[in-house]
């Protein structure tokens, strides 16, 4: 699903050139849940950004879905993400004078479904969060845990191949976050869907399948958890 090949990602400022990300390689196949762990800065958002189509690769490629993200262009960038991808954010980021409801639908009223496919789409996916019963809720009536489930009820709403997710448990207590990382296992295990995960937590990475170790825009650590091994 997910093709990175001698990927470098550079940030420039005036004549300042800050190298992010150093000749970067990784695959990830159909059904794979990475963690993504490393210190501040070492690059995991953006690797997480370029994968879902976000940015684009100073050099190298990047193939996500049958698509050669390093060459595409904005639109055709913004069609693919609108089909493939789901996106979960540590601040939620839902919009608050929107109901849940709204909320989930907003992604949906980018795709050719009308109203009709598209509520039959919103219910799915928030009977899959089990917050059916708070769908006229506003986000401010909600709990940080309700909000982040409505956030992932949004994120597959469209019922993208690929989930990314940028620190999803960052801003919620142990309990929520449980609840949130059940669920993420849930979409990988009952609804195959590929995961992506940014994280500081050790326990949320226990939930992956495989955990990618960043450090200063380099690979350090490829951890296989099923078959326990560390690819140095
Ligand atoms: P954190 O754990 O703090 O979220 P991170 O591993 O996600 O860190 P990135 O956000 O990928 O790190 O940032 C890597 C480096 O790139 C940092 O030095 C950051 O300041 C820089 N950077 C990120 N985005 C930009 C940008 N749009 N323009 C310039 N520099 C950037
Ligand atoms: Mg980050």
């Amino acid at each position: 699903v997910v093709l990175v090949q001698d990927v470098c990602k550079e940030y420039r400022r005036n004549d300042m050139v800050l190298t992010v990300l150093h000749h970067m390689n990784l695959e990830l196949a159909a059904g794979d849940f990475m963690a993504l762990m490393g210190p501040s800065g070492s690059g995991k958002s953006t690797l997480l950004n370029l994968i879902a189509g976000l940015d684009v690769p100073t050099s190298g490629h990047i193939q996500v879905c049958g698509e050669d993200l390093s060459t595409a262009s904005q639109s055709t960038l913004a069609r693919w993400r609108a089909r493939h991808v789901g996106f979960i954010f540590q601040m939620y980021n839902l919009i608050p004078v929107l109901t849940a409801y709204e909320n989930v639908e907003l992604p949906l009223t980018l795709t050719p479904l009308n109203r009709r496919q598209r509520k039959a789409q919103v219910q799915t996916a928030l009977d899959i969060v089990g917050l059916a019963d708070r769908m006229d809720h506003f986000p401010r009536q909600l709990s940080g845990g309700q909000e982040q489930r409505v956030s992932i009820a949004r994120a597959i709403a469209t019922d993208p191949t690929l989930i990314v997710a940028d620190e999803p448990t960052g801003d919620l207590d142990t309990a929520s976050s449980t609840e949130i990382l059940d669920l993420m296992k849930r979409l990988n295990e009952d609804f195959g869907k590929t995961i992506v995960m940014v994280t500081h937590d050790p326990r949320a990475a226990a939930y992956a399948k495989r955990t990618l170790h960043l450090e200063d825009g380099r690979l350090v650590g490829d951890t296989d958890v099923a078959n326990a091994e560390t690819i140095a």
